[in-house]
């Protein structure tokens, strides 16, 4: 059993568990996504302003996993408005790949540049140099300046997501804009010692890191844990062994605080 994925248009299918490299950098960088590629992820989250896309690239290219069996994400930060090609060439060029298979406005530019930004964005992905492209922590009214301005909707919005910030009607308003949900911070927006996870955890032999990873796949929604620990990057990726009833998703519902 593998983790599934969801469809971003066309051909682009996004796995739902991916691998996040925020705050890893140079030989950490390198070694975790090595051992995030052996235990078994096909979908690695960076950005220009992690600074390690090439360490990023690099344990793609010596991994020995073919390219097209990996789904790479790469960010534009809003500073570089007005630059977006010769970033996105940066971008490649340090990943040592002819085409990102998403790439996202990192956060919403300065009042006035999101809509320039995003016409560049779709004319990158028109080139084929990103195969699709979306956005991070925008509103669902930003988001709909956008698609006002272009008739073209971002595929992907990577927000904060966790139990806590669970929100079933920004869920909701995604869906209906056909824009994915991808979740990011899943283990820092989570209290890992509260007593539903730990019951859960304990009921189905598993870790609460797993059932908060779990009940994102289950909800259809992207997840990206980031570790440096070769045990955890291990086990954030076994998520095809158990399932949660639909009691048990309702429950870790639940400690939203939204
Ligand atoms: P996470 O929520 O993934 O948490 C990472 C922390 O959790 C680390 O301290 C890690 O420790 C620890 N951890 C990992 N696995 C376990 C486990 N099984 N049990 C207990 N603790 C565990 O944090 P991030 O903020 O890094 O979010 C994930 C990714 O999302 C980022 O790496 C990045 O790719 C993306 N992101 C995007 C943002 C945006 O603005 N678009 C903003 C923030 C993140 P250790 O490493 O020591 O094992």
């Amino acid at each position: 059993m593998t983790i599934p994925s969801v469809p971003l248009g066309g051909s682009v299918e996004m796995p739902l568990l991916g691998f996040g490299t925020w705050q890893i950098r140079g030989a950490a960088a390198y070694e975790a996504v090595r051992e995030a590629l052996e235990a078994g992820y096909r979908h690695l989250d960076t950005a220009t302003m992690y600074g390690n896309e090439a360490e990023v690239g690099r344990a793609l290219r010596d991994s020995g996993v073919p390219r097209d069996e990996v789904f790479v994400t790469t960010k534009l930060p809003p500073d570089r408005a007005g630059r977006e090609r010769a970033t996105l060439d940066a971008s490649l060029a340090a990943l040592g790949l002819d085409a990102v298979d998403l790439w996202l406005i990192h956060w919403p530019p300065r009042r006035g540049k999101s809509v320039p930004v995003w016409r560049e964005f779709l004319a990158a992905r028109d080139q084929g140099r990103a195969r699709a492209v979306g956005v991070s922590n925008y509103g669902t009214d930003e988001i709909d300046e956008l698609i006002a301005a272009t008739g073209q909707r971002p595929a992907v919005n990577q927000i904060r997501w966790g139990p806590r910030l669970y929100d079933a009607k920004l869920v909701a308003e995604h869906r209906g804009r056909g824009v994915v949900v991808e979740g990011y911070s899943p283990f820092r927006t989570t209290d890992l010692h509260d007593p539903v996870l730990t019951r859960i955890a304990a009921a189905h032999g598993v870790e609460p890191a797993q059932v908060v990873l779990r009940w994102h796949v289950q909800h259809g929604i992207v997840v990206i844990p980031k570790s440096v620990t070769p045990e955890r990057i291990a086990r954030n990726a076994q998520l095809t062994g158990f399932v949660l009833s639909e009691q048990e998703m309702a429950q870790v519902d639940g400690l939203s605080r939204v």
